[in-house]
């Protein structure tokens, strides 16, 4: 199939990002001694790597002390994510189930942009039990900005299916960062208002194609098999 979707996790498919920063935020005090960091305005969309650094310049550190930090504080995101989901369950988005298990019966090749740490993306759809439609994607602890997601998604993809052409590749995603990083590359992009921007905010984006959630599986399934 010529085609591929690229999809983003938080609140595309699934919600629970509070436990993402539950995570982040016991990293950060653990390994930078940081407390109650004061956080970047507006996070979303952006990658766990350009968050902590951001984050921790405006706590005033040096760069070469954020740097020194940057390995353990992802390592022990993940571990202060697994222990917080023994406890805590994470929401699948109505419609994402069927949705994925008809792109995977149409033989679609689906993929992940995200700016979740690689490992706490595995963790998370495990959890959900979505590990089993993805095998490779664009993720946040290699890059600063969310285009070289995309970018490192479709270089992923190419390992599995061969080189798909830009028209074909679908970028789905609720923030305007997601949309703008697709539009950056020349690949379609599906915006969809299931996260926390308004559906005219979501307009705004200029998105080619623009749902109220993944509900309508038909709907989603034309726009990639007809586009
Ligand atoms: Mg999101």
């Amino acid at each position: 199939m010529d085609r591929l979707v690229l999809l983003d996790i938080d609140k595309t498919l699934l919600m629970g990002s509070i436990f993402h920063y539950t995570a982040l935020k016991a990293a950060l005090s653990q390994v930078y001694g940081i407390k109650n960091p004061c956080y970047v305005h507006n996070m979303q969309g952006m990658t766990d790597l350009k968050i902590i650094c951001e984050t921790l310049t405006m706590e005033k550190l040096d760069l070469n002390t954020i740097k020194s930090g940057l390995n353990e504080c992802m390592e022990l995101m993940y571990l202060n994510l697994k222990t917080v989901l023994q406890n805590n369950d994470l929401l699948v988005l109505d419609g994402v189930k069927p949705l994925l298990e008809t792109l995977q019966k149409h033989e679609i090749p689906m993929g992940l942009v995200t700016g979740n740490i690689e490992s706490m993306v595995w963790l998370k759809l495990e959890k959900v039990g979505l590990n089993k439609y993805f095998q490779f994607g664009g993720f946040g602890d290699k890059v600063i900005k969310r285009r070289n997601l995309v970018k490192d998604a479709i270089t992923e993809s190419e390992k599995y299916i061969g080189k798909i052409n830009y028209k074909n590749i679908f970028l789905v995603g609720d923030t305007p960062r997601d949309i703008v990083a697709g539009q950056k590359l020349g690949v379609k992009t599906i915006a969809v208002a299931t996260g926390d921007f308004t559906i005219e905010e979501i307009n705004n984006t200029g998105a080619d194609f623009i749902l109220n959630n993944l509900k309508e599986t038909k709907k989603v399934l034309n726009i990639i098999l007809n586009q």
